[in-house]
């Protein structure tokens, strides 16, 4: 059926890109006086209408039901339209974009259908988040699944076009710092395919710091059966060894074996563990990374050798990796360090991806890091994953300070007094004093304040007390975005190109992307 003919049996405004065909049936996405609505336009004995919930109207021999965007209806919806359901991504070169709010997936879509040559061949990853953001802004798994299903339908994201099946674009979603079993069950059952395991807890952060004897205790005490090893067989295995890749060797002495054993053994094991009841749960395929990114110290390339080799030797099969990389990856700022420094350590845990994978590298923190984007997809060579979460907070505050300048005001007086409390978590170099007091600049120049990079730190780390559901910010702004949904699409939209055109828009990383890029494998 044709929008005109949609148009003239429903009187409300429709999202055109949201139309699709089921079977004889159409769904769409409208608006309606009370906020958006999924129509369902049928044939009255169409099977279809049984499986959505919603206000039923007739119209000229049709049955078209209003239904609301809730979490059964975002579940049939997936069931009738296949490609909005997340899938494992391999390893395609792709791009995570974590929402907050759950109202930014409309901008992350436009964002990668304008960079020429990103699509198909990026896997995107709309619905992203953090068990720690989840508890932060009180939404759960499914919330995050759903509000991305929603705004992907109402972009039209992989209705099948042109170029059919061949051509749909690949879509994953990322259950995002996932720390033990219960958070992986969650994740599992809300649909999600990408698991980014956490292992940072059992890091060992003294390890670079440990002095003989002491280190040598350590290294006893780790814990063996787990890792399925003895002592003595860990430092005969790599007594010799080399591991070759390119036009590089790598070796580890017993001393930097038994440190890094010492700093990262526990967290091997425990990534053994927890990708073990994810298999025995997941049954099917999924991508797995693996995050040791939010440690204190930098992770060597001995060190990554190590995990790698151990995490084989446990049958781990993974298709990402964030290791710890060299300079200071502060949230929602670029990179901070030496430029040459960070080539150098990247073009070495590149290479070991390469030689002992291959899997991808994942920026962790990775938004705004606009220095080293040319450097990351240059040695990466396509085999890289970016991952960004509260950057899009950010776009939503700019919007907001075009639209609605007193609350963007108070939020921003707001955050400034709670930053003190709310930065103990992060890593962070702030300077409070060079945030301007939000009372004494100018309507206009608000939006402005979303480049100063010491604002952009308050605002971005106290999201969670600004999105605490027992304060009244949140309603307003999510009604705010709601109504001015265009400016907030606007601003995500040229932010997310600024990220993905230097990193997956490029020829060399276009002419991966348009060979099928490096083949497709997943976790299990
Ligand atoms: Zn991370």
């Amino acid at each position: 059926m044709d929008i005109a003919h949609i148009e003239s049996l429903v009187d409300l405004p429709l999202y055109p890109l949201s139309v699709a065909p089921a079977g004889e049936a159409t769904l769409f996405l409208v608006r309606g006086a009370a906020g958006k609505r999924l129509a369902v336009l049928a044939r009255p004995a169409d099977p279809l209408l049984a499986l959505f919930a919603g206000e039923p109207v007739e119209r000229q021999g049709w049955q078209l039901l209003l239904c609301l965007l809730d979490g059964a209806n975002a579940e049939s919806l997936r069931a009738c339209l296949p490609w909005l359901r997340p899938a494992p991504l391999g390893l395609r070169p792709s791009a995570g974009c974590g929402d907050r709010i759950g109202l930014a997936t409309p901008g992350h879509v436009r964002a990668a259908r304008a960079c020429p040559g990103a699509l198909p061949g990026l896997g995107m990853i709309f619905a992203q988040q953090s068990i720690r953001e989840m508890t932060r802004s009180a939404r759960s798994a499914q919330a995050v699944m759903d509000d991305a299903t929603w705004g992907l339908f109402q972009e039209g994201w992989g209705v099948p076009g042109a170029g059919g099946a061949a051509n749909a674009p690949a879509m994953g979603a990322d259950a995002d710092h996932l720390k033990t079993p219960a958070d992986i069950d969650l994740c599992v059952a809300a649909g999600f395919t990408f698991f980014t395991i956490d292992p940072s807890e059992h890091v060992d952060g003294r390890a670079d710091d440990r002095l003989e004897p002491d280190l040598r205790a350590a290294y006893a005490a780790l814990p063996w059966s787990d890792l399925d090893s003895r002592p003595a067989a860990l430092l005969a295995a790599y007594r010799g060894r080399r591991f070759a890749g390119e036009d590089r060797v790598w070796q580890l002495d017993e001393a930097t074996l038994v440190r890094a054993a010492v700093k990262y053994g526990r967290a091997v094991a425990h990534t053994a563990r927890l990708y073990r009841h994810l298999a025995a749960v997941m049954r099917g395929p999924f991508d797995l990374e693996l995050s040791i990114d939010e440690t204190d110290t930098p992770t060597t390339h001995a060190e990554h050798v190590f995990i790698a080799a151990e995490l084989r030797r446990l049958g781990v099969k993974w298709t990402g990796l964030a290791p710890r990389y060299a300079g200071s990856f502060e949230k929602a700022v670029d990179y901070i360090g030496d430029l040459a420094e960070f080539e150098r350590s990247f073009a070495g845990h590149a290479a070991i991806a390469r030689a002992l994978g291959p899997y991808k590298l994942s920026l962790h923190s990775g938004s705004d890091k606009f220095s080293i984007y040319p450097i990351a997809a240059r040695q990466a060579r396509g085999l890289l994953h970016l991952k960004t979460a509260g950057t899009s907070y950010l776009e939503a505050l700019r919007a907001l300070a075009g639209f609605d300048p007193p609350l963007f005001r108070e939020i921003l007086a707001f955050s400034l007094a709670r930053f003190p409390t709310d930065r103990a978590s992060y890593h962070v170099s702030t300077r409070l004093e060079r945030v301007p007091a939000p009372s004494v600049v100018p309507d206009d120049e608000l939006p402005a304040l979303l480049d100063q990079p010491d604002t952009r730190q308050v605002l971005h780390l106290t999201f969670g007390s600004v999105l605490n559901p027992e304060h009244s910010f949140r309603p307003r702004l999510l009604a705010g975005l709601a109504a001015h949904e265009e400016e907030h699409y606007a601003a995500l939209e040229r932010h997310f190109i600024r990220h993905l055109q230097p990193l997956f828009g490029g020829a060399g990383v276009r002419k991966l992307l348009s060979d099928g890029g490096f083949s497709a494998a997943s976790g299990v």
